[in-house]
């Protein structure tokens, strides 16, 4: 099973990912993480994503796609995989696309999760206390927002298209939440 999580910023997608990719036994690909991994370490990567996500701002497509697709890659051609954060651009669904079509491998599902703007801001400052994200504060998370809109967005249209989508409300709690993706991936 191949899946690929998509939402704005506070929505709950990395702890939903967290739960199906244990229940599920797939590999969990957070871009979010990853990059925050290379920060961590001082690679070059790390130093220029820096600038833009302390910024709220998208890394540049070819950092990404290139990060994802030798990730997706290492974990050869029969893996299960969950992508959480990833793709959030078109260029970045294309690319995930033609990765994947090498492998001969494709996506089974898109999980879009959809909350009302208040719900999301609230839980991105209780985050920010709880985590100390320095991408986290308002200005910033404001940024994430009107990014999501203008890029990540379109995504939604892109797989009804390919009929993969399956939109989901995540203003529940989190086992709701979780209860209405185990139902959308059994069917
Ligand atoms: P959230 O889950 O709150 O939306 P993430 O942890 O997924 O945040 O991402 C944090 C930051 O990492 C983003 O604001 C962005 O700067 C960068 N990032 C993560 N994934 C991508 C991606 N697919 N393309 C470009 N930038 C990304």
């Amino acid at each position: 099973m191949r899946i690929v999580l998509l939402g704005p910023p506070g929505v709950g997608k990395g702890t939903q990912a967290k739960l199906v990719a244990a229940k599920h036994k797939l590999e969990k690909i957070s871009t979010g993480d990853l990059l925050r991994a290379e920060l961590a370490n001082r690679t070059e990567l790390g130093k220029l994503a820096e600038q833009y996500m302390r910024q709220g701002m998208l890394v540049p497509d070819d950092i990404v796609n290139k990060m994802v697709a030798e990730k997706i890659a290492s974990l050869g051609p029969g893996a299960g995989f969950l992508l959480d954060g990833y793709p959030r651009t078109i260029a970045q669904a294309v690319a995930l696309e033609a990765a994947l079509q090498t492998l001969g491998a494709n996506i089974d599902k898109v999980i879009a999760f959809q909350s009302d703007e208040n719900t999301l801001l609230e839980r991105i400052r209780g985050r920010a206390e709880i985590e100390n994200r320095s991408d986290d504060d308002a200005q910033t998370a404001l940024n994430r927002f009107r990014i999501y809109q203008q890029e990540t967005a379109p995504l939604i249209d892109h797989y009804k298209k390919s009929d993969l989508l399956i939109e989901i409300n995540a203003s529940g709690d989190i086992e709701t939440v979780n209860n209405l993706v185990e139902e959308a991936l059994a069917g």
